[in-house]
């Protein structure tokens, strides 16, 4: 087990790492590494060891985090002012509110209730507009979130008749496989869902944001087209059990 101490002094240089991956993974690809956004996935560590992330670099990052109620006192943080911050966990209806005015991007929209709920609240709060990316359940896993192939053309229709929601992409979590290579069909799909999609001219900048990929597949996520990567564990070692 590492200490908190050292852990902490490696976050700078696990940054690096993941970011030369993803560069290298990228042109692999011919794609270019400015089209994959890093989330540093934060949840469960604290201010400080955000703060190292958000030190190294220079204060261009975003953070992922996926409990309203432990990321309301990090983004009060005015260390950390100026670091873009993503909802990655279920909204529950009780903390839409909280999260319509912490978060810049809620990337587990699931539902049709809350995606009027969403946007009801941003009325409400004077938020002109509220990025979300559609949590998509590839698998029939019925304990995960995320909606169904079936229910997807519902809830993007929904989403254009919410005035203050701006739908960005798509965001999956796959099954876990601890080889890698059995979650590219996952992704594949996710991206023909986004092209379909994209083809119907529904999002908001109309290229359509595939999120998706985490510290043991993300590679793979980069060949399959992701546009934004959620890393934890790479970046800020194993998360204690809570
Ligand atoms: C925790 C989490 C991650 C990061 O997982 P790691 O394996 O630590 O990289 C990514 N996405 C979601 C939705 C998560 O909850």
């Amino acid at each position: 087990m590492q200490t908190l101490k050292q852990l902490d002094s490696q976050v700078a240089a696990n940054l690096a790492d993941v970011r030369a991956q993803i560069e290298q993974r990228a042109h692999d690809a011919g794609r270019e590494p400015q089209q994959i956004k890093l989330i540093c996935v934060s949840k469960t560590h604290p201010v400080e060891v955000l703060r190292k992330a958000f030190d190294a670099a220079g204060g261009e990052i975003d953070f992922g985090e996926n409990r309203v109620q432990e990321a309301e006192s990090k983004i009060a943080e005015t260390s950390l002012r100026g670091a873009g911050w993503h909802l990655i966990g279920n909204l529950q209806a009780n903390k839409a509110r909280r999260a319509v005015k912490l978060f810049d991007v809620i990337q587990t929209l699931d539902s049709i209730d809350l995606a009027k709920r969403l946007d009801r609240l941003c009325a409400e709060e004077a938020r002109a507009e509220l990025p979300v990316l559609i949590q998509v359940r590839l698998a029939d896993e019925a304990t995960k979130a995320g909606v169904e192939e079936s229910e997807l053309p519902a809830l993007v229709e929904t989403i254009k008749e919410c005035a203050r929601l701006r739908l960005k992409g798509l965001m999956t979590i796959p099954p876990f496989f601890a080889d890698a290579e059995q979650v590219r069909p996952f992704f594949r799909r996710l991206r023909e869902l986004r092209d379909e999609l994209r083809a119907q001219n529904v999002f908001a900048d109309d290229a359509g944001e595939l999120s998706m990929g985490m510290s043991h597949d993300y590679k793979v996520a980069i060949e399959e087209g992701a546009t934004m990567i959620r890393v934890g564990t790479a970046i800020f070692g194993e998360r204690a059990a809570r």
